[in-house]
């Protein structure tokens, strides 16, 4: 191979929020090798273990390359032809709405889509169906943030950026491991602290993860118990004169109410449900209330919860009472788990959204997308969001299912519901680039899609900052898009419904035709990118707002204290305090907390895939602490099964100090439905958040008992 023969191709990683800016090798049509772009502002450079084993996963094992189809779900795939298996599609669709309406169908795309894919999806479900029913994976990660963000601060929108850490004086970390999840922004943490030994960290886990074992106080609170610490904490920066009145007064409104509402909670009661002192509850809101610049970063912990909505407001009510928003180094930071959950959001392609933050609910932002899009009407029935989707799949409500680039059967609570409505779902196309998911196995079609490296578009990273995929090979096979699969199915859907206006609704020749209908789709709202396009991002990634005229993107929002709410405050939400619903009994006693590993992602499609990225973690272990694990007799890496009242898994047990007596913990990446190991979602349960929808998937009561080997 010449040394001429090597090229190098900027792109972003695809995995978590952060959105690590990457320069790609690749020779002779094939990936190389991955280093970190020295120029993109969210690494300069770096990558942790997943991003920098990104080309060891770029391989054809496992791959799907061309379409498949079989006639009945127990007969053998056979190849087909891109056209034949459009029309296919378009078929049984077209039947499907004629016989019962365009609510019988549906489309669960995913958070690792990009915003282009995203945008066709989206402009197909609501305009060419006539349904709201499109969700996404991105429901099961951040959606309860979205909630947070917008019953308080009035839209969907992170006020702060990464920039940020390195101007904090406390890191407040709720339900967050960034060393694992985020580990480029833990790097960027532990550097801060080492420039500036007087920041602080305050971590609140209900493990001793990496994270919380650099923090200066890890409030160990019992898993669910969120909304109270944050209670206290208001409590005690009321009492000791830590808020700031006239921020109070000036911009903001609700918070005498709150304040009442949660006055019975007192460091000493909070302390009694979260099992943590009292002590160190008046220190935390101490350190919150008198540090200059607090930042506060929030994940799953917070988010997949059945008051996952409450948790991210009660978070965001400590830095509105401190008025400590919207200046350097401060302010409530939901970071996103996704590559691209935000550009999902911002086009508004989920069940409850619209199109760049319009509100389904409002007929004036509906009767404004009709308009742009040139259409008559937007359905006005509510979408269902991933759970309810499933279980109206399962009741026969849903007769044809669009699934792309995500792996329900693994990941969406109580799995074993999921896999039996997959099963008894008439038509069901997989669009997806790996042929061997659980998901896979219940397609009628599956669809080969290009993926990382392969493809170009946008995402948009946790601080709001948009940034280029560049494609720097071919997709295998006859792989294509995702954003070209969508729009070639509107195509064929369009002909078998008669209307010809499809071709007009879908005319993108390019993904770069895309983004700019989605830029013009933005012009006035509060995340305008009127002014950007793809010429512009060649310069560099931006942050949004970015209207028309504008030289730079917006680092922080709302440092002028008005917010997008009808009277300009931000809101301090009521706050019903709530505990998580399945609570420990005498036949399941202790509680499972589900999460992710450092070097793995999701279910594995593609990081399971590199050897290398088994060094760290080899296989499934569920965590004990060792005095659970002393009471049933069982020794480091005994079988042990873990049952609830879904089911049974067989795995080995690993002792853990990381965790309290009382709870278990255990990954979500591995399982399979052929496997005695299912996957942790076995276990958790259909709760959801009753604002967001976002089930509390970190959450179950379980029985552990040990398995004796014949
Ligand atoms: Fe990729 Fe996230 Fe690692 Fe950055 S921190 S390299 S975006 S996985």
């Amino acid at each position: 191979m010449t040394q001429e023969a090597q090229q190098e191709t900027r792109s972003t990683c695809p995995y978590c929020g952060t959105g690590c800016g990457v320069v790609i090798s690749h020779s002779a049509g094939r990936i190389t090798g991955v280093r970190g772009d020295p120029d993109h502002p969210a690494n300069f450079g770096k990558l942790c273990t997943k991003g920098a084993n990104l080309h060891r996963t770029v391989q054809l094992d496992g791959r799907l390359v061309q379409p498949l189809w079989r006639a009945q779900r127990a007969a053998p795939l056979q190849a087909l032809g891109w056209d034949e298996a459009l029309d296919k599609a378009a078929r049984r669709f077209a039947e499907t709405i004629r016989a019962h309406g365009p609510d019988s169908v549906a489309f669960y795309i995913s958070g690792q889509l990009l915003t282009e894919d995203y945008y066709v999806f989206n402009k197909l479900a609501r305009t060419l169906v006539g349904t709201n029913n499109i969700d996404s994976n991105s429901r099961l990660c951040m959606s309860s943030a979205v909630a947070g963000y917008k019953a308080t601060l009035g839209m969907d929108s992170v006020p702060c950026c990464y920039e940020d850490i390195d101007l904090a004086d406390l890191l407040f970390i709720s339900g967050a491991n960034t060393a694992f999840a985020h580990p480029i922004l833990f790097r960027r943490i532990e550097a801060a602290r080492e420039a500036r030994p007087e920041l602080k960290i305050v971590v609140v886990d209900p493990r001793r993860t990496d994270t919380a074992a650099m923090a200066d106080l890890h409030l160990q609170i019992a898993p669910g118990t969120d909304l109270y610490l944050f209670a206290a904490m208001l409590q005690v920066l009321a009492a000791e004169g830590l808020v700031d009145a006239a921020y109070i007064a000036d911009h903001t409104e609700g918070y005498a109410v709150l304040l009442e509402q949660l006055g019975s909670v007192t460091p000493e009661v909070a302390a009694g449900v979260c099992q943590v002192p009292a002590a160190d509850i008046v220190q935390a809101a101490r350190w919150f209330g008198q540090a200059a610049a607090p930042l506060s970063f929030w994940c799953q912990g917070l988010n997949q919860s059945g008051h996952g909505t409450a948790n991210s407001a009660a978070l965001i009510h400590l830095h509105l009472a401190t008025g400590k928003i919207g200046r350097p180094g401060m302010g409530p930071f939901s970071l996103t788990g996704q590559p691209n959950a935000m550009g999902g959001r911002e086009v508004g392609a989920m069940a409850n959204l619209l199109s760049a933050h319009r509100d389904l609910k409002n007929p004036a932002d509906r009767a404004e997308m009709a308009d742009f899009w040139g259409i008559p009407a937007l359905p006005t029935q509510p979408g269902l969001m991933a759970v309810q989707l499933f279980e109206a799949v399962r009741r026969g409500a849903i007769k044809a299912l669009w699934i792309a680039c995500t792996n329900p059967a693994h990941s969406l609570p109580d799995q074993q519901r999921v896999r039996e409505a997959l099963a008894a779902c008439p038509f069901v196309v997989v669009q997806d680039a790996f042929a061997d998911t659980d998901t896979c196995a219940h397609a009628d079609l599956l669809l080969p899609a290009a993926t990382w490296g392969e493809k170009d578009g946008t995402v948009t990273n946790s601080e709001r900052r948009i940034t280029r995929v560049r494609a720097a090979v071919a997709a295998p096979g006859e792989a294509r898009a995702d954003w070209r699969i969508a729009r070639d199915f509107a195509l064929a859907l369009g002909r078998q419904l008669d209307r010809p206006g499809a071709a007009r609704l879908f005319d993108f020749p390019s993904p770069a035709a895309v983004f700019a209908e989605h830029a013009r789709s933005t012009r006035g709202r509060d995340l305008d990118i009127a002014g950007l396009d793809y010429a512009r991002l060649e310069q560099g990634a931006v942050q949004w707002p970015y209207a028309a005229g504008q030289a730079n993107g917006k680092a922080r929002l709302y440092s002028d204290g008005v917010f997008p709410t009808a009277s300009g405050r931000a809101r301090f939400a009521p706050i019903e305090l709530r505990l998580n619903g399945e609570a420990p009994d005498a036949a399941y006693p202790l509680r499972l907390n589900t999460g992710r590993l450092r070097d793995q992602w999701h279910g594995m499609s593609r990081t399971g895939r590199s050897g290398r990225l088994y060094a760290h973690e080899a296989e499934a272990r569920l965590q004990m602490h060792p005095d659970d694990m002393a009471q049933r007799g069982l020794a480091d890496g005994d079988l042990v099964r873990l049952s609830s009242r879904r089911g049974d898994t067989v795995l080995p047990v690993a002792a853990s100090n990381e965790l309290a007596p009382g709870s278990v913990y255990l990954a979500m990446h591995w399982g399979s439905a052929n496997l005695s190991h299912p996957g942790a979602n076995l276990h958790t349960l259909q709760e959801l958040d009753p604002v967001s929808g976002q089930p509390a998937l970190k959450h179950a009561a379980v029985q552990i008992t040990p398995v004796s080997l014949p």
